[in-house]
Formats: structure tokens, C-alpha cells, sequence
């Protein structure tokens, strides 16, 4: 039987284009990027391709934008990077900088992806920062008045993510950028700019990432979400932005990143990105957004007792996700598995814990019912017959699993009080 896949908001399988791209730079044009002779120049000139096919994308110049190890780091770097440029800033600014000897304020949401949330919250335990955590409304959208009543005047970052990886809900980030370019433009020349950062991890393969509309100044992506490899990402950082390396070492990457190129990764990005608005590629989103209203609607109207997380109507084309009454997730995913059916519950991240989703719980979720949840993601090679034979082996399973729940699940919520 042909296994189905239905987690590409997990990851995405690589590209064949883009995996031919990479091949050279393995066993052949193996140079180290930063040598200087022929064999670095040779890697040097394809991270530097690598570089303008993701500036070209985001509507950035080359120089703003920086590879890393994937969004985990690139994300890691915006919290911590920027609240090390602060520090350093007011040390050896003190008379000149008005902003207050506070500790430093951040925005951010209650569903951010852990290596936002936790960094944020490590940042948080360590005096660094205090940190604000907004709250989505029930469909999973962040809205821009909240951040604004936020915003203190020790207020330096804001990090929101562009669409969140388990509900696929949009967030009105051009909206927000807006609100922060207005509040820079009446802050004295003296004060600490508000930076404001995006996580467009989900985004990339649907959504506008031009950085002038979205008004960011950072925006972090990884390559294996858009048919790319594993263990590579980028960074955008606005010309100007206050943000210094966090690991320390050699001075790749304009001195934001340490650490030797991975470059046949880097060549898959550059070539991944390039493919996105290819034309065909456009209609594929069209086909994927058809055929995830029609799994939602057909799952919503055969399956009793079924909800949709999230938004219907701002939300990523290839995004489903489901809480199914009496039904535990991880039971779910099994049975999907064993009928060859790929999906997930939560965020393939947090997987393996048995904690109810921090995104579901944002929404409001109880936790039994944020137990209970489906992710269907969607890819360009989803077919309408994948779709159909997973409806009805859903349709079956979710039968069967309500027919042992009601006890065991009655049991196992009783012993968690
Ligand atoms: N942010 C979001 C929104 C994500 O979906 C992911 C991947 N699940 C990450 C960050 C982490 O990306 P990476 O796997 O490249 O570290």
C-alpha cells in the first residue's frame, strides 16, 4: 500500500530540482565558502546565488539576509541576539540612550512556536526581559489593538508569528507593522527603535513575505518547510537592526553567525525559494486550498461531534485540524498510521510529550479537548484519491475509537485531577 502524506507542515519531502541543485556541492565543489582560493571562491559565488534568490523573495537586499541552521536558530538568534545588542547598547551608550535602565520589554503570543516561547521564557527566568504573552481569540487570530495596549515605553522587541504552525490561522502582520512604524516615527530620535520580528516558517509556500509591506525588520524561515532540506534556514534582518551574534566564533554571515556554511543546504534553500511563485506552483495552491475545503467540509458534515480549530477563512490553504469528541489524539495518529495515512497531532515538535497543545489551550481549549486534536497538512502532491481514502478510514477509526473511549478515556482524565 502507498503510504499517504498529510504532514507536510512537519516537513516537506525535498524537491527533485532542488535536490539536483545541491548534489555538486557535496563530493565535488566541496570548497569551504570562506577559503581563499578556487574551491572557496566556487562555493562562495553559489551561497552568494543561494543569498539572492531568498532577497529577491522577500523583496530584501542581500545583505539583510543571513543563513542559519534552520527557524528554530534564526528565531533563537531574534530573542536572544537582540537582547544582547540592547545590553551592549546601554553599556556603552548610558548618557546618550534616554530609554530607561529597566529591564527590557517583548511582545509576543501565547502560540508562538517553543523556540519563540521558550527563549522568550528563558529570557524571562534570567531577568533578562519581561515578556508579554498575547493571547489569540477562539479562531486564532492575534489582533493588532492588543498589541498596541502592549506596548510599554521599555517595549523593544515584537515577535508574532506569521501563520501558526498547528490551526494554520494568519495573522495580520502588514496590520501590525504598520502600528509599529507609526509608533517609531513619534519616538525621540533618542529612544530604543521597536523592532518587530515574524516567524514566516508557515508562510512561506502561501503568503506575501515582501518585508517593506509587512513592515518587519525579522522575519525567520527554514528550507525543509518549502520541499528543501533539513537543517537550514534563514534570517532576515533589516539594514540598521540592533541584533548581535549569539555564537561566538568565526566571522561568517557579516558577524551574526558563526560557524561553517552548510552549502549544498544553503544551494537547496536558494533554489526552493526561487520556486515558489513559479507559475505552477501558483496553481498548485489553488488545487491544495480545493481540496482542503473539501476535506474540512466532508470531515465536518459525515464525522459527529467534530470541530475545526481555527479560523476557516484566515488560514494557510493547506491547513486542517480537528478535535474529534472523546477521541485521544495519539490513538488517532496510530491508527491512521497503521492504514498508511501520515498526520499529526500538536506540532510534530512537541510530539512524543502527552501535554495537551499550548496552541489549542491558547484558544481556550479545555485540556481534554486540546487532547483530542488532528493536523492534516497538505502538500503539492496531495491528490483528491488521498483525500477520499483518508476521510473514509477516518471516518471508521474515529467509530471505533468512541467506542472504547467513553470508559479508558473517562479513567485516564479521572486519575490526571
Ligand atoms: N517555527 C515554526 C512556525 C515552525 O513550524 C517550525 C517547524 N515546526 C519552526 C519554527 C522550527 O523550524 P526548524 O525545524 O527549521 O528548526
Amino acid at each position: 500500500m502507498k503510504q499517504i502524506y498529510l504532514d507536510h507542515g512537519a516537513t516537506t519531502p525535498v524537491d527533485k530540482k532542488v535536490l539536483a541543485s545541491m548534489l555538486p556541492y557535496f563530493s565535488e565543489k566541496y570548497g569551504n565558502a570562506m577559503s581563499l582560493h578556487e574551491f572557496g571562491n566556487e562555493a562562495n559565488k553559489a551561497l552568494e546565488k543561494a543569498r539572492k534568490s531568498a532577497a529577491d523573495f522577500f523583496g530584501a537586499d542581500k545583505e539583510e539576509i543571513i543563513f542559519t541552521s534552520g527557524a528554530t536558530e534564526s528565531n533563537n538568534l531574534v530573542v536572544k541576539g537582540v537582547l544582547r545588542a540592547y545590553y551592549d547598547n546601554i553599556r556603552s551608550n548610558l548618557p546618550k540612550i534616554s530609554s530607561n535602565l529597566r529591564v527590557p520589554h517583548i511582545i509576543t503570543t501565547a502560540f508562538e512556536h517553543h523556540c519563540v516561547l521558550d527563549a522568550c521564557k528563558a529570557a524571562q527566568k534570567e531577568n533578562l526581559a519581561e515578556v508579554t504573552f498575547i493571547k489569540p481569540n477562539k479562531e486564532g487570530i492575534i489582533f493588532t489593538e492588543d498589541v498596541k495596549k502592549a506596548i510599554k515605553p521599555n517595549t523593544i522587541l515584537v515577535s508574532v508569528m506569521y501563520v501558526n504552525n498547528e490551526i494554520g490561522t494568519v495573522q495580520p502582520i502588514a496590520e501590525i507593522g504598520k502600528l509599529i512604524k507609526n509608533y517609531n516615527s513619534k519616538l525621540p530620535i533618542t529612544n530604543y527603535k521597536l523592532l518587530f520580528h515574524t516567524d514566516a516558517t508557515q508562510a512561506i509556500n502561501y503568503f506575501n513575505c515582501n518585508v517593506n509591506k509587512l513592515g518587519v525588520d525579522l522575519l525567520s524561515m527554514s528550507a525543509h518547510k518549502i520541499y528543501g532540506p533539513k537543517g537550514v534556514g534563514a534570517l532576515y534582518i533589516r539594514k540598521g537592526t540592533a541584533i548581535k551574534q549569539v555564537m561566538d566564533g568565526g566571522g561568517q554571515e557579516g558577524g551574526k553567525r558563526a560557524g561553517t556554511h552548510n552549502v549544498p543546504g544553503i544551494v537547496g534553500l536558494g533554489t526552493a525559494i526561487s520556486m515558489i511563485n513559479d507559475q505552477g506552483t501558483k496553481n498548485k495552491k489553488n488545487e491544495i486550498l480545493k481540496l482542503r475545503n473539501y476535506l474540512i467540509d466532508k470531515i465536518l458534515k459525515e464525522i459527529p461531534k467534530t470541530r475545526l480549530n481555527g479560523s476557516k477563512i484566515k488560514r494557510s490553504p493547506n491547513n486542517a485540524n480537528f478535535s474529534f469528541q472523546n477521541v485521544e489524539g495519539e490513538s488517532l495518529l496510530i491508527m491512521l498510521d497503521a492504514e498508511g495515512i501520515a498526520a499529526s497531532t500538536g506540532s510534530a515538535c512537541s510530539s512524543g510529550s502527552l501535554s495537551p497543545s499550548h496552541v489549542l489551550l491558547s484558544l481556550g481549549m479545555k485540556a481534554e479537548e486540546a487532547h483530542g486534536s488532528l493536523r492534516l497538512t497538505l502538500g503539492k502532491n496531495t491528490t483528491k484519491k488521498e483525500i477520499e481514502y483518508t476521510i473514509s478510514k477516518l471516518k471508521n477509526i474515529i467509530e471505533k475509537l468512541r467506542k472504547v473511549s467513553g470508559n479508558v478515556l473517562g479513567d485516564y482524565y479521572q486519575a490526571k485531577k
